[in-house]
């Protein structure tokens, strides 16, 4: 019987993840503006990328065909490394994405904390079953590359749409804007940018391309009017 290279993968993998977020400047900095309350979502989807193209970096270093039996991606490899990996990065990021939505309610005077969004186990699965998908593991190895920032960044929008929707529930009247970057952004992107007031904003707003760098943001929108609106309607 082979010997089940998971394990030792799996520890590899994580120990230089590791390493390189806590050697990582730009998440440091990032870290230091949540700290200090200024951190937005532009900070969070920087964040989300950085998170995501160090772990695309990592597999690149250790997930080769040649370290795999018969050069092939077995189901049960892919998904006892994704797992746990990718669940890491949606934890990391959705702690910080977290905090910071913390912050933005409370600097408009809104008590209420920042809430983490649910791992999406879907994207999970699809990256799984993309990437067990060929004969040739080299040939489907980009699957771990973009498409791991992109999962990674949409955490970032999981946790705008969960709050922007819990306080939509509540009787607030958040705000999304969205805004193309890139170079030059496609047309699919110019289109989406925007300002949209819930509960009129559409599910495309939270999704994105690959090598996508738009950013989404919140805007608690008018809660002061909207306090006192919802204090003529308690008291
Ligand atoms: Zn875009």
């Amino acid at each position: 019987m082979a010997t089940d290279i998971v394990p030792e993968l799996l520890e590899n993998i994580q120990r230089d993840f590791n390493t390189a977020i806590s050697r990582n400047g730009k998440l440091q900095s990032i870290q230091a503006m949540i700290e200090k309350g200024t951190a937005t979502y532009k900070q969070a989807n920087e964040y989300a990328v950085e998170v995501g193209e160090i772990l695309a970096q990592t597999f690149k270093v250790h997930i080769k065909s040649d370290v795999l039996p018969d050069g092939k991606m077995y189901y049960n490899i892919a998904e006892r490394i994704l797992n746990p990996t990718l669940s890491n990065n949606h934890i990391i990021v959705a702690r910080v994405s977290a905090e910071i939505q913390g912050n933005l309610n409370r600097s408009v005077g809104l008590g209420l904390k920042g809430i983490a969004p649910a791992v999406n186990q879907f994207r999970v699965d699809s990256i799984i079953n993309r990437v067990v998908a060929e004969e040739v593991f080299d040939d489907v190895a980009w699957i771990l590359q973009e498409p791991i920032v992109n999962f990674t960044q949409s955490i970032v929008d999981d946790t705008i749409k969960t709050n922007v929707e819990f306080q939509g529930e509540s009787g607030l009247s958040p705000r999304i804007m969205r805004s193309a970057h890139g170079h030059p952004p496609c047309d699919w992107c110019r289109s989406m940018e925007g300002v949209y007031k819930y509960p009129d904003v559409p599910e495309d707003v939270y999704k994105r391309h690959d090598r996508c760098r738009c950013t989404v943001e919140y805007d608690p929108g008018d809660v002061r009017r909207q306090n006192i609106w919802t204090k003529e309607w308690s008291g």
